[in-house]
């Protein structure tokens, strides 16, 4: 097998203005945060969203550290979480000192379980418990979640909502109180990533959206070590350096003049998929009537396959095709594994069945022909049963 064979996770795409535009960096001197890409990214951005304002940062970790502190996350208080979800998701809310509550997802698209945690939060209010101060909810894989519990909260309790939407560029609900609007732009802020492995990337990068311009002005203060003045070094409370280059603006702005057709792509790639494994023993990705996702990560869950993800990542990876298992819930991650939590079941299952096939933007009908095939090859084989070594010890 040769390098040319490997059918990768999921490659970025960089077709576009990309080149144009880091010449004109480097022509113009501009290579840092001062520079016009940042700017015009950050309005094409929010343009793009719907979302009146956009500020760009280094991460989508630090976008999501930076809101939970617009937010008002600290010491003492308390934060619900996705309990199934990528490590940065719960990393940001601990930056600030927060106590963080997990909660679990729901079958249908495998977001947080809003109806739990509204359930739950009202039992907290009648006994006189502490009830989250805020709600952070990822649309995970790209999938938009269910929010409209999340609202009730808000304007029963005060309780504030963040969406961390680094995998669900573009995404939208299509139904309800929300029908029509872009994830991220619902909430008090919303964050997204511009990680090499997302939609579109800046090599990294991330973007704060929201409608209130006082929130969005303290996000650009504090990415920017909240300098208080134009001129000179004073600073009015500590701040971050958080600001994202304009080398990375500028590859970012020409992915965002690409994001339709990726979002056409992806769409493309995921009912491919979804015909070539109509009849595998799996469940197809979540796609609710009421959601327009972005197909971020094509991933499925076994089926009556004995626990055997792990046997079966492996040996797709050995076949050359980078599979990867889902997310162990936080509750299973050292940092978080005394964290409070509501449920975690389906989480779990979605750890021990989960598996994302190769998503690349550039992926052809022919390797997702050859995915399936070396898939369905894998599963139809029982395997040995033994447990399995970690992946790094199990090269040949
Ligand atoms: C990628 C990702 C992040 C973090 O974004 P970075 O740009 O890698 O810091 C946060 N949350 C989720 C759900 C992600 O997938």
């Amino acid at each position: 097998m040769t390098a040319a064979d490997r059918i990768a996770l999921s490659e970025p795409l960089l077709g576009g203005n990309e080149l144009a535009y880091l010449r004109e960096c480097v022509e113009s001197n501009f290579v840092s945060s001062a520079g016009p890409f940042v700017n015009d990214f950050e309005i094409k951005f929010a343009e793009r969203v719907h979302s009146r304002h956009a500020v760009a940062c280094a991460s989508g970790t630090a976008a999501l550290h930076v809101a939970m502190r617009i937010a008002g996350a600290g010491p003492g208080k308390l934060i619900a979480v996705s309990d199934f979800t990528f490590i940065a998701s719960a990393n940001a809310v601990s930056y600030t000192g927060a106590d963080l509550l997990l909660v679990d997802s729901e079958q249908q698209t495998w977001n947080m379980n809003t109806e739990l945690l509204y359930d739950d939060v009202c039992r907290r209010a009648r006994l006189g418990r502490r009830i989250p101060d805020i709600v952070e909810v990822v649309h995970v894989l790209g999938h938009p979640a269910d929010i409209e519990p999340l609202f009730e909260l808000r304007s029963r309790f005060g309780i504030r909502l963040i969406e961390d939407a680094a995998e669900a560029h573009g995404a939208r609900w299509r139904a309800g109180m929300v029908e029509g609007c872009q994830v991220g732009t619902v909430g008090d802020l919303g964050c997204f990533s511009f990680n090499g492995n997302k939609l579109i990337t800046s090599g990294s990068g991330g973007m704060v959206v929201s409608n209130d311009a006082a929130a969005a002005r303290r996000t650009r203060h504090l990415v920017n070590q909240a300098k208080s003045s134009e001129h000179g070094y004073v600073h009015d409370e500590i701040g971050y350096n958080y600001r994202m280059s304009n080398i990375a603006a500028a590859v970012g702005l020409a992915q965002l003049e690409q994001l339709d057709s990726f979002l056409l792509r992806k769409r493309t790639m995921a009912e491919q998929y979804d015909r070539l494994l109509a009849s595998a023993p799996l469940r197809r990705p979540p796609r609710a009537n009421w959601a327009s996702p972005s197909h971020w990560l094509y991933s499925v869950l076994l089926r009556g396959q004995n626990n055997r993800v792990a046997d079966v990542v492996h040996e797709l990876n050995e076949r050359g095709i980078q599979g990867r298992r889902l997310w162990p819930p936080l509750h299973r991650q050292r940092p978080y594994e005394s964290c409070e939590r509501l449920g975690g079941v389906v989480a779990e299952d979605l750890y021990q069945n989960g598996l994302s096939l190769p998503s690349s933007l550039g992926i052809t009908s022919e390797e997702q022909g050859r995915v399936v095939t070396r898939l369905c090859n894998v599963l139809a084989h029982d395997g040995p049963q033994q447990k399995h070594a970690p992946e790094s010890e199990t090269q040949p």
